[in-house]
């Protein structure tokens, strides 16, 4: 039987003044992520809220499920059978293809689910009904269970066909990749960043990364780790860019200024690379920047100590993060790929350098009056100049 994919989008939906905007740049993602993957243009068809796209006779699902885990805008997707729209042609067509689907000790219990877009002389229930009752007539060995069966036939009417599966993934939600404006987002080799940094793009906003390595003070590893972590993150968005900013030189001033206590020390790192990465913010015409920050995990993320860092910019500040729990953190991180990475040991440049004992209540006279003497604007400027 003849197949195709059929995707739901879903948020992007609601979208009402501009809701056209979104759904012509998802079906360009979709267009554009499939023929990279597949060597060939596909025909996507948009129609009643959902994209219809036809497939070969011998295309292989999966491939296709990985593809279409990494467009967001995507709520759910299921490769559909072209199915009659005469009920009893129909359940036939179900019957012939189900065989195949079940094993011998498969499910106990099913459903049929209908959703009709289009007029039918029967209404959704009583179709589902009606089909459950066909597909059971020919001989389907399963008790009917509406909540939590182990086994759903979805049937879809619209374009004069009835579009049948058994199987529904989960999209990865979101808005469309590259409708919201572009945005810095702050990655270390750490396991937070990414996230923060996929939640952003997960809404829409398409990323560029910047990295502070203490290389050649530490060795290429944390650097390496990064290039692994934005090389997963790039599959969810055109064209990233991953700017590498030396970052070595300016702790290792700052660490070996007697002047400055080494308690303060984190938090005049961050405030340097707050500093920096809003000019590569502004030279972007970026909107913002993304952290992976959050609430109280460390000693740079006490209340005062946030305070403290952002007092640097006025630039608004992304922490998709901060109040994120450990875990649901680590699950994400899991799911997208960069958990296995980031948890890698390295050297990085910000434990190097780092203070035994730490501030946790950050005073922004105390660290104004350290920074006073420093050359901040050279460090910026030479920084920038060898990213
Ligand atoms: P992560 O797991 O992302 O490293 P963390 O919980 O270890 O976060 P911090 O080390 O305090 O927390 O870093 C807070 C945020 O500052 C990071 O999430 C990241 O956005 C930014 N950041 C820290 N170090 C770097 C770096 N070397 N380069 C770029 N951004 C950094
Ligand atoms: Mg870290």
């Amino acid at each position: 039987m003849k197949r195709c994919l059929l995707i739901h989008y879903g948020e992007i939906g609601l979208k009402l003044g501009n809701k056209d905007y979104f759904v012509s740049k998802l079906m360009r993602n979709i267009k554009t992520k499939l023929k990279e993957n597949f060597g060939r243009n596909f025909f996507v068809e948009h129609t009643l809220d959902r994209f219809l796209i036809p497939l070969d006779d011998d295309f292989e699902e999966a491939k296709y499920v990985s593809v279409l885990n990494k467009i967001f805008g995507i709520r759910n997707f299921s490769f559909v059978f072209v199915g009659s729209l005469d009920v009893e042609k129909l359940a036939d067509e179900i019957w012939d293809s189900l065989q195949s689907e079940i094993g011998t000790d498969g499910p106990q219990t099913f459903r049929v689910t209908v959703k009709r877009s289009m007029k039918m002389p029967l209404n959704s229930m009583e179709m589902e009904r009606k089909i459950g009752a066909l597909l059971l007539s020919k001989g389907l060995d399963m008790k009917v269970k509406l909540k939590n069966p182990d086994f759903v036939v979805n049937v879809e009417f619209f374009n004069e066909h009835g579009y049948f599966s058994f199987k529904k993934y989960e999209g990865p939600g979101g808005l469309s990749s590259g409708t919201q404006g572009k945005l810095i987002a702050t990655l270390s080799a750490g396991i937070d960043s990414p996230v923060a940094a996929y939640k952003m793009m997960r809404r829409g906003a398409r990323v560029i990364f910047v990295h502070f390595h203490g290389y050649p003070y530490t060795d290429k590893d944390e650097m390496e780790q990064v290039e692994e972590l934005v090389e997963i993150l790039s599959e969810y968005q055109e064209g990233t860019k991953l700017y590498l900013v030396p970052f070595g030189f300016i702790q290792k001033s700052i660490s070996t200024n007697t002047d400055v206590p080494a308690r303060v020390r984190t938090i005049l790192y961050r405030r340097m690379m707050l500093r920096i990465a809003e000019k590569i913010c502004f030279k972007q015409r970026a909107k913002g920047i993304v952290t992976g920050d959050n609430f109280g995990q460390v000693a740079s993320q006490t209340p005062e100590n946030i305070f403290a860092i952002h007092a640097v910019t006025t630039v608004p500040l992304f922490q998709p993060l901060i109040g994120c729990d450990k875990e649901e953190i680590i699950e994400i991180a899991k799911r997208i790929g960069t958990f296995e990475i980031s948890k890698l040991p390295c050297k990085e440049s910000c434990t190097m350098f780092m203070p035994k004992s730490p501030e946790l209540r950050a005073n922004i006279k105390e660290l104004e009056g350290c920074e006073k003497n420093l050359p901040l604007e050279e460090w910026i400027k030479k920084a920038l100049e060898e990213a």
